[in-house]
């Protein structure tokens, strides 16, 4: 008998155990920063009382079998908090363990298993902070490791399935849940208990995962073009572009601070120097505007409001943001409605008062991007001033002919 007969496996089966065999194998690294996924209660009959962040992420990637077989992982714990307390700092402080893995050369990708409460504003600081030139995949989990059919293990597998998937490049940030494979920049928590709780809205998921994966798209031509687009648009002296410039690139967005790819010097400013403080105000009837002068008042940087509809303003509350603007802080018209854009100039004189809006982004992402926008800015600056107090000291030794 033929020898592939004798064990049941056809030459196409043969040849794909060659292939794997032969094939250099991915090497991932997980970070683990806490969440659900390392969530545990006393009893397993419970998914919503437990404690987050208790779990190691040694005893949780042994609960994915399987997870070796697909790529050599080197698993490392960099937090352990529920993402509920994640403040910008922590943001920065991931963002560096990203980076890390990012300048690896024996690293191919980055699965960060993270709560899924603000998933979606540290997937996005990664994409616009690093860009990242490797495949990064965040995923999590709804239920904690301890209740009955616990999500985390199948979302870790296919977590790192998704990023060692050829195709995943290009696509900016991913996130992985139960099958779903979204891109930060759409993705957004729509539900607070099921496991399928994140959504791409109307753009779309960019895939699905199962025991294989299924892009529903190629991956953009060229991926620096998305990734030099933080999705803010505007018009602005204030974000570092003479006045007269239209920042408004084609396709909504705005090539400026945030949109610039920093080189090692500025990241590093930018992940190491206090973020600018930006707060989120929301629209309701009867809105009181004295928040707006208060928060003038306490130092911030920029404020995003999250108006009704297409992003409208009260009188007063656009009244009240202009003022802020005429102070110095950086204004953004988001919507509190879940789906559709903000365009610039629609329905408010953005360009006379300085304002800029928030395209599709969420109010969490719009400050994101507005956040790392205004760092950007710095951090280029403070490389310049760096850059010229060098070239002065190279100007003097060649005076002096030292
Ligand atoms: N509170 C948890 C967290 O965000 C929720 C979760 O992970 O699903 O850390």
């Amino acid at each position: 008998m033929l020898p592939y007969l004798a064990n049941q496996r056809t030459p196409n089966a043969l040849k794909r155990e060659f292939e794997l065999s032969t094939k250099k194998r991915a090497r991932v690294r997980i970070l683990a920063t806490g969440g659900t996924i390392a969530g545990s209660a006393d009893r397993a009959d419970t998914a919503g009382s437990y404690t987050a962040a208790t779990v190691s992420l040694s005893a949780i990637l042994d609960t994915v079998p399987g997870l070796h077989a697909l790529a050599d992982v080197d698993a490392r714990q960099v937090a352990a908090i529920d993402s509920k307390d994640a403040d910008p700092e922590f943001w920065q402080e991931l963002a560096r363990h990203v980076q890390q893995a990012l300048d690896a050369p024996d690293v191919d990708a980055v699965v960060v298993l993270h709560g899924t409460d603000t998933l979606t504003e540290s997937a996005w600081f990664v994409e616009l902070a690093l860009a990242p030139s490797k495949t990064v995949v965040f995923s999590g989990a709804m239920r904690p490791a301890t209740a009955l059919s616990a999500d985390g293990p199948m979302n870790v597998l296919q977590a790192v399935r998704v990023a060692t998937d050829a195709s995943s490049r290009g696509r900016g940030v991913l996130a992985v849940m139960n099958g779903a494979i979204h891109r930060a920049r759409f993705l957004r928590k729509a539900h607070s208990s099921h496991v399928h709780a994140f959504t791409s809205g109307a753009a779309g998921l960019e895939g699905e995962v199962f025991d294989t994966v299924n892009w529903f798209r190629p991956p953009p031509a060229s991926s620096v073009g998305q990734l030099r687009c933080d999705g803010l648009t505007g018009r602005d002296a204030q974000m570092g572009l003479p006045a007269d410039v239209d920042t408004a690139i084609p396709g909504g967005a705005t090539d400026v601070g945030a949109a610039a790819i920093l080189d090692g010097d500025e990241i590093g400013y930018l992940l190491g120097t206090p973020l600018p403080r930006v707060d989120i105000l929301v629209a309701y009837p009867g809105a009181s505007t004295d928040v707006v002068a208060h928060l003038v008042r306490a130092g911030a940087r920029g404020i995003v409001f999250a108006g009704t509809g297409h992003g409208t303003l009260s009188g007063p509350i656009q009244a009240a943001l202009a003022d802020a603007r005429s102070s110095g802080l950086a204004v953004v018209r988001a919507s509190k409605v879940d789906e559709g854009q903000v365009g610039w100039n629609v329905g408010c004189p953005d360009h006379a008062l300085g304002f800029m809006t928030s395209g599709g982004l969420s109010p969490d992402k719009a400050r994101v991007a507005l956040m790392v926008r205004l760092a950007k800015e710095k951090a280029k600056e403070k490389a310049k001033e760096k850059g010229q107090a060098r070239s002065g000291v190279r100007a003097l030794l060649e005076d002096y002919r030292i």
